[in-house]
């Protein structure tokens, strides 16, 4: 598909005039934050101290830590890496005019599942000129995950950016034709090649590309620390710095990169942490039916 239908772009529009109305204000008290969850992987949400009208910094393995004000006061906001020991960590809390202290919360130990996977060899050992390539994307994609912009996202309840079956291998533990990789670092959601992708809160595009793994890939900054990627787009409905309010489409799905079949591959990262986005819907109001197989179609890192 090389030009958007037409159909495409009125819906476009449509999506961006209900955006409009439901946007918050930063520091309302509409925020919701993600659903807790202290394991690798997860979010722990941390009350902290202090007058409201101090904003603390707050930083947590040396990396700057979301705050937000929400109707109770000032929340830390934390991102678990996937690979945190359990036990006891630490947040570092400035209040402005005193000392950094520490706060404490702990861990929990969660064992995510092993997958074994066969895969063309090509795709495993790759050629010196695939791997620098690799290299180099992987170089530049962290450089904007690092990124920390000023203004704290309105809320972090998210909207699922494709409506489709979803599987729950976030964190799962792949082994490639015997090989460890890196663990799954998203969600995928099934869903036709074509289907609009539309961004699950207002933010800015600060990266678009086309990657060896990732395929057509667009990442959105939604603020001091959270970024959400969307990968194996058969297009790329956005350009870098483009402001784009909740629900605005920002491409189609695809079986671009290193895939067996059509999904979105959705990642959210939280001060840098990869984090379980399923913690940032509203929760599952049913359950599924017994036996029913997730997707686990993607091979991303
Ligand atoms: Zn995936």
């Amino acid at each position: 598909m090389t030009n958007y239908p037409k159909w495409l772009v009125c819906l476009v529009l449509f999506a961006a005039a209900a955006g409009a109305q439901t946007a918050g204000t930063p520091g309302s008290p509409t925020f919701i934050p993600p659903r807790e969850s202290a394991v690798p992987g997860g979010v722990v949400n941390v009350r902290l101290p202090g007058a409201l009208d101090e904003k603390p910094v707050v930083r947590f393995q040396d990396r700057p830590v979301l705050v937000v004000r929400d109707a109770g006061g000032w929340l830390a906001i934390v991102g678990i890496p996937l690979d945190t020991e359990p036990g006891a960590h630490k947040i570092a809390v400035q209040q402005p005019g005193s000392s950094p202290r520490d706060v404490e919360f702990k861990v929990a130990p969660k064992a995510y599942r092993t997958q074994a996977l066969k895969v063309a060899p090509g795709q495993v050992n790759l050629s010196p000129e695939d791997e620098a390539r690799v290299g180099r994307e992987q170089e530049k994609m962290r450089a904007v995950f690092e990124s920390f912009s000023p203004d704290p996202p309105a809320t972090l309840r998210m909207d699922s950016p494709v409506s489709g079956p979803r599987s729950s291998s976030f964190g799962l533990r792949r082994v490639f034709n015997g090989e460890s990789r890196n663990p799954h670092s998203g969600m995928d959601i099934a869903a036709p090649t074509g289907t609009p992708i539309k961004a699950p809160l207002a933010g800015r595009v600060v990266d678009t590309g086309n990657y060896f793994f990732n395929g057509g890939n667009v990442i959105i900054d939604h603020g001091q620390g959270v970024l959400t990627m969307y990968c194996h787009l058969s297009k790329i409905g956005v350009e870098m710095g483009q402001e784009l309010k909740k629900g605005d489409v920002l491409g189609l799905v695809g079986a671009t990169g290193r895939v067996t079949g059509p999904h979105l591959h959705w990642s959210v990262k939280l001060n840098v942490a990869t984090v379980d986005p399923a913690l940032f819907l509203a929760p599952p109001v049913k359950k599924k039916p017994a036996g029913q197989k997730p997707p686990e179609k993607s091979k991303t890192g």
